[in-house]
């Protein structure tokens, strides 16, 4: 049994992850936090996502709580996955950090600390997307030569990161698996006289709007022909039921910087 701490309860994955939890026959949830000051602070976590009182109430100090479980699972913001891995790696616990939108150099703070303690990082938590990953990795090295690779991502409209995690990380693989660099060969925008795409140029759009959970599609553009390889979530269910996936597999890994791939086996 893997005993797990939610951080972020309260938000849209943070409530789905306290019901899978709760579905999960190899997991227990122990403690759950929110940030200060939120209206849930100390209210039952399963009256929050709907499941009745489940006697956890909503803590917002991690670090008061962090001695209860093995795993803490963080789907937050950059700012507060940050500071809540400082706590993390004091009490040397492992964490799921689902969290997107990371800079260069806290991805850095990340591996640096998976130097002491077991951290699963993914933009994409999603068994489907995480076969996209691969699909794309091979279609790339096959196709890279004569063909145009765009990229189109779509989500709700309280996203705060753009592009998504998910789809930087199809551009880096469409990049590794071709003779391109990402982000050097990524065109974010196009307006105006632009002039024509480039040979190497990956182009990485973005839309927004309504409740969208999460669409990314790669394109192949080629003389005369087009593949389109695309994964469509319409249920949060998938991202939260592979994070605690993550916890239960990282509960038995030593210090390390995994991924999806690493937990559900999928070769590199
Ligand atoms: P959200 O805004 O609905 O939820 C975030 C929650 O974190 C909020 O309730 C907020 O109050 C809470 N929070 C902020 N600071 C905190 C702190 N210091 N301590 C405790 N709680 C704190 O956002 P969301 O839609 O649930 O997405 C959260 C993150 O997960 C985003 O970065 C998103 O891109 C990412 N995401 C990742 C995947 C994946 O599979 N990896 C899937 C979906 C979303």
């Amino acid at each position: 049994m893997t005993d797990i701490i939610i951080v972020g309860a309260a938000g849209r994955m943070g409530q789905m992850l306290v019901r899978q939890t709760q579905a999960s026959s190899k997991a227990t949830l122990r403690a759950v936090t929110e940030r200060e000051g939120s209206d849930f602070i100390s209210k039952d976590v399963g009256d929050m996502a709907g499941l009745g009182p489940i006697n956890i109430s909503i803590s917002d100090s991690l670090h008061s709580v962090c001695q209860s479980s093995s795993i803490i699972i963080d789907f937050t913001a950059v700012s507060a996955t940050l500071s809540h891995l400082e706590v993390v790696k004091e009490k040397g616990k492992g964490i799921v950090i689902g969290t997107t939108g990371f800079q260069e150099t806290e991805l850095q703070t990340i591996k640096e600390a998976s130097k002491k303690i077991p951290i699963v990082l993914a933009p994409n938590m999603s068994v489907g997307v995480n076969v996209l990953f691969k699909l794309v990795q091979e279609a790339t090295q096959y196709l890279h030569n004569s063909f145009d690779i765009e990229i189109l991502e779509s989500h709700h409209r309280h996203k705060k990161d753009a592009p998504s995690g998910t789809a930087v990380k199809l551009g880096q693989l469409a990049a590794e698996s071709s003779a391109r660099s990402y982000p050097q060969d990524a065109n974010f925008h196009r307006e105006g006289i632009c002039g024509p795409r480039t040979e190497k140029e990956i182009g990485m759009q973005t839309l927004r709007g309504g409740d969208v959970v999460g669409e990314h599609t790669v394109f192949y553009y080629g003389e005369g022909e087009r593949i389109e390889i695309s994964h469509r979530a319409t249920d949060r269910k998938i991202f939260a039921d592979g994070a605690v996936k993550a916890a239960i597999w990282l509960n038995e890994q030593k210090p390390g910087l995994y991924d999806m791939w690493d937990v559900l086996g999928i070769r590199g």
